[in-house]
C-alpha cells in the first residue's frame, strides 16, 4: 500500500484509499428534493455517484488520482486584500503537477479570488494587496520581478462566460502566438489545440469564419484552445460551465479530464457534483479561509472538518 506523503497543507490525513476494497454504499436520495429535481451545487456526492456517472472505469476520477503527484506551484500563507478587506487569510495548499484541484464553497469565500492570485489577474485591480508566497519552479509568483505577461503564458485562465474575440476562429486560437510574435507554424499550433480541445472537428472546414457564430459550449472549447495555444504549464478554470447547457457542461467535463494528462488544472466550482466528476483533489474554502484541502473522494466521503461535512450535506451554502 502506498502511504501518502506527509504535507504541511491544511490537509485531510487519508488512508490510501486507492487499494480500498470497495466503495462505501450511499443513500441514492441525497440531494434530490421532494419534487425529484436536483439542486444545483447541493446534492450529496459519493464514489457510487461518481462511477454511475462516468461510464469508462480509466476515466474515473479516483483512478486518475496520483497520491505521489509533484507539486507544481507550492502556495504557502496567501493573504489577499481588496483595500482594506482581507479577502484570503494564511491559505496554503499545493497544486498538484497534472490533476485536476477542484475549489469549493459557497459564494464569496474567496475560490475566484485564489485563482486569480495564481496568474496574478488581482494585479488589475488598484489597491489590492499580497502576502505571501506561491513558489513554482523555484520563484514565488507574486515576486515583483516576475514578468506577468510570461507568467500568464504558462499559467492560462478561462472564464466563466465564453469570452472569444471578435475575429475568425483561426485567428482567436492563433492570438497569444502572434503576441508572442511567432510567425511560423502557425497553422499547426491551431490545429493541435483545436484537437487538444476536442473542437478541431467541428470546426476544421470554416477556421476563417467568426468565432462569434460558434455555440456557446464551442466557443468555451475555443477558449481553452487558445489558452492551450501557447503551451501553457497550468489551466485555471473559473466555473468554466456555468454559462452551458448539459451537453456542453458534459463535454467541458471530458475535455478537463483528457487534459489532465497534459496539463495541471485548476476549477472554481460551484457545484460539487462536477468537482466529484473531474477533479482528483478537493480544496474547500470558507469566509476567505482554506477549511480543508485532499483527496476529492476524502473530501466527500470523510470530512475532516465539520464545516466541510455540513457544507457538501447542504447543510449551508
Ligand atoms: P467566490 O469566488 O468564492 O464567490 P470571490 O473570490 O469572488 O468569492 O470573493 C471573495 C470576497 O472578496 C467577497 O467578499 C467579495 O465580495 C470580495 N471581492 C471580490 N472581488 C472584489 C473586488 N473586485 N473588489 C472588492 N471586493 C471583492
Amino acid at each position: 500500500m502506498q502511504q501518502q506523503p506527509q504535507r504541511p497543507y491544511n490537509t485531510v490525513q487519508t488512508e490510501p484509499y486507492l487499494d480500498a476494497p470497495g466503495l462505501t454504499p450511499v443513500q441514492d436520495t441525497a440531494g434530490e428534493s421532494t419534487d425529484g429535481m436536483q439542486r444545483p451545487g447541493r446534492p450529496k456526492v459519493s464514489p457510487r455517484w461518481v462511477e454511475r456517472q462516468v461510464t469508462d472505469s480509466s476515466q474515473q476520477p479516483q483512478m486518475l488520482l496520483n497520491a505521489n503527484a509533484e507539486t507544481l506551484i507550492d502556495v504557502r500563507k496567501l493573504n489577499f486584500f481588496y483595500g482594506s478587506k482581507q479577502a484570503l487569510f494564511e491559505v496554503s495548499l499545493p497544486i498538484l503537477k497534472n490533476q485536476v484541484t477542484a475549489l469549493i464553497g459557497p459564494s464569496g469565500c474567496g475560490k475566484s479570488t485564489f485563482l486569480r492570485t495564481l496568474d496574478r489577474m488581482n494585479d488589475l485591480i488598484p489597491g489590492t494587496r499580497t502576502q505571501g508566497e506561491a513558489i513554482m519552479g523555484g520563484r514565488n509568483i507574486y515576486d515583483k520581478a516576475v514578468d506577468v505577461v510570461e507568467l500568464r503564458q504558462m499559467i492560462g485562465m478561462v472564464f466563466q462566460r465564453p469570452n472569444p474575440f471578435p475575429k475568425s476562429i483561426f485567428e482567436n486560437v492563433a492570438y497569444g502566438l502572434r503576441i508572442q510574435g511567432k510567425t511560423k507554424g502557425l497553422a499547426e499550433a491551431v490545429e493541435r489545440s483545436l484537437i487538444e480541445a476536442a473542437l478541431w472537428d467541428e470546426v476544421k472546414d470554416r477556421l476563417n469564419t467568426s468565432a462569434l457564430g460558434l455555440s456557446g459550449g464551442q466557443q468555451q472549447r475555443l477558449c481553452i484552445a487558445r489558452a492551450l495555444a501557447v503551451r501553457p504549464q497550468v489551466l485555471l478554470m473559473d466555473e468554466p460551465c456555468s454559462a452551458l447547457d448539459p451537453i456542453a457542461t458534459l463535454k467541458i467535463e471530458e475535455l478537463i479530464t483528457a487534459l489532465a494528462k497534459e496539463y495541471t488544472i485548476v476549477i472554481v466550482t460551484h457545484n460539487m457534483q462536477q468537482a466529484a466528476r473531474v477533479s482528483q483533489y478537493t480544496g474547500f474554502f470558507l469566509s476567505g479561509r482554506l477549511i480543508e484541502f485532499g483527496p476529492t473522494v476524502e473530501i466527500f466521503e470523510h470530512p475532516g472538518k465539520k464545516e466541510t461535512e455540513d457544507y457538501i450535506s447542504g447543510r449551508f451554502g
